[in-house]
């Protein structure tokens, strides 16, 4: 059965390519540009996995996580953040804010589709450096 992933960003190229390599690899997509559509969209299309931008209008990545997190009904749902801030402080920030792993911005299109398959798949990064299985 096909996968729905989230994306949610707010910067049109960087959503068009990712939407693109995805939906070449046969996955469904749904699509959301700032905070309130991104929790709107995570309730309505109940995605396997929500690739989330952190800096997105009106709530930002952190917060949509948060709320995501706190709802009985999206809580399984794993959020991968989606940062250009790849720096190790930010990476245990995105961690502790309950995000499953972080994807970095500039995407690379060859290793998307992998990485986003092994967190569908119950990847989870520790703050450690390490990853679990
Ligand atoms: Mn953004």
């Amino acid at each position: 059965m096909p996968r729905k992933v989230l994306i949610v960003e707010d910067n049109e190229d960087n959503r068009e390519l990712v939407v693109k390599v995805l939906k070449n690899k046969g996955y469904i997509i749904a699509e959301a540009v700032d905070g309130e559509d991104a929790i709107e969209k995570a309730v309505s299309e109940k995605p396997d996995l929500i690739l989330l931008d952190i800096s997105i209008p009106k709530l930002d990545g952190y917060e949509v996580a948060k709320r995501l997190k706190s709802m009985e009904e999206c809580r399984e749902i794993p959020i991968v953040a989606f940062t250009a801030h790849a720096m190790k402080g930010d990476r245990e920030k995105v961690i502790v804010a309950g995000f499953e792993g972080y994807i970095s911005k500039p995407v690379n299109i060859r290793e998307l589709p992998n990485q986003i398959r092994s967190f569908i798949r119950g990847k989870r990064e520790s703050i450690l450096g390490g990853e679990e299985e």
